[in-house]
């Protein structure tokens, strides 16, 4: 293969750099007209379109042509950097530290006018390091909160640049080796430049594909567990019964005459209510407890390792919290009772048995004249003798 010239390095460099840019601008674009865009995604989307100017400047700058008057390159790729670490801690929702490394950002670009170009390179190192630190603490962060790799790819870019750009100044500082210094420098900003673009587009596609499952198993007005995500949280703990032949319970809660607080009060407040509810069972159970919203109104707890006698109490208590004070939604006063059904069984449990047998005993707390327990234990039947508040 003959050798290419530098220049030629160059101008294929920026075509590589324009393609990652254009195919990223492409599902930005998409993106950016779902209906819930992703967090970020608005800085991130400046971050590329200045960063393929600098590109375009930097490239420029190796052609035949004189150099530029003013070092454009330098001062892009500080503002980018600069963008790069508001756009991370956009998706991060954090957005502390942006008006001192702002204010830094501009006291760097302004030294352009005042400074050799040797020395402005150096300073590019040092405000480029200074950014992608920030933007690297907090991609680390979402990433390990948010169990998402592809923050985990920004960070890793991020590194990259705190690594190799140092390695740039030494060259300039002892080596005296400028030319090597700003290929260092070229070379680890467009790798990092490629990471960060891989690594938006990953952590945009896990977010949403943790969105999708979310959905699948997840109640979106309570938060509850769904039936699906019910089973899924069951497996390892009735897995468990079976094998230690334990207890466990289930009971069904019902909002009693619920059709009639939308009456009085609107769908809306309905749906507050049933958030209520749905907070007050999720407070009053055990972490080892699973509740889900089975229906519009309706709740299922499942307590592994739990008998019936013990069901009955946190029942009990629950029926009595909830029925004892009206809630308050919006400054109004709701009075609301619920009715609950308990079923027990030891050893293997089969979920559907177990939350129908809950359901019977639920239909007789309602026959029994609701805001009431029931319990059903491999028949026959038992009725509490809770008493109706009025
Ligand atoms: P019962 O004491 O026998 O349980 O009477 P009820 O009125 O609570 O029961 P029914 O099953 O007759 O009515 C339940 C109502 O719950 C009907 C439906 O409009 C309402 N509903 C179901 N899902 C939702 C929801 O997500 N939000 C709101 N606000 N209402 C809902
Ligand atoms: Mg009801
Ligand atoms: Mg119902």
């Amino acid at each position: 293969m003959e050798q290419i010239l530098p220049e030629n390095w160059a101008f294929m460099h920026f075509a590589m750099i324009f393609c990652i840019t254009c195919a990223q601008m492409l599902v930005v674009y998409v993106l950016s007209d779902s209906s819930n865009p992703p967090a970020g995604l608005g800085l991130y989307t400046v971050y590329f379109m200045a960063a393929l100017l600098g590109w375009i400047a930097a490239t420029l700058q190796q052609g035949p042509n004189p150099p530029m008057a003013v070092d454009v390159p330098s001062v892009a790729s500080i503002l980018n950097s600069y963008i790069l670490f508001m756009a991370a801690g956009q998706r991060a929702a954090m957005t502390r530290g942006r008006l001192p490394l702002g204010i830094m950002c501009l006291l760097a670009c302004l030294c352009v006018f005042f400074l050799p170009p040797a020395d402005m390179f150096l300073v590019q190192i040092g405000s480029a390091s200074l950014f992608f630190a920030g933007t690297g603490i907090l991609c680390v962060w979402r990433a390990w909160t948010q169990h998402n790799i592809g923050d985990g790819i920004i960070a890793f870019a991020a590194m990259m640049m705190i690594v190799g750009m140092p390695g740039a100044a030494f060259q300039q500082l002892f080596a005296d080796n400028t030319a090597q210094a700003q290929s260092i420098a070229f070379g680890v900003h467009s790798s990092a430049y490629a990471l960060v673009a891989i690594g938006f587009l990953a952590s945009v596609l896990i977010e949403y594909q943790q969105h999708l499952s979310h959905l699948a198993t997840e109640d979106p007005l309570t938060r509850l567990l769904n039936r699906r995500g019910l089973e899924d949280a069951l497996h390892i703990s009735l897995a468990n019964a079976s094998r230690h032949d334990l207890p466990t319970a289930a009971i069904a809660v019902d909002i009693d005459h619920f059709k009639q607080v939308n009456d009085s009060f609107g769908h809306e407040v309905g749906d507050r209510v049933i958030r209520q509810v749905a907070d007050f069972l999720e407070r009053m159970s055990r972490g080892s407890d699973v509740v889900a919203r089975t229906g519009g109104e309706e709740y299922l707890l499942v307590l592994p390792n739990t008998g019936l006698d013990a069901a009955r109490v946190l029942a009990e208590r629950i029926r009595a919290a909830i029925g004892d004070h009206p809630l308050l939604v919006d400054n109004q006063r709701i009075p609301v009772t619920v009715s609950l059904g308990i079923a027990s069984a030891g050893g293997e449990v089969d979920l559907d048995t177990l939350s129908q047998e809950a359901d019977r005993a639920l239909y007789l707390a309602k026959r029994g004249g609701r805001n009431r327990v029931a319990s059903v234990e491999s028949k026959p039947l038992h009725l509490s003798t809770a008493t109706v508040k009025d």
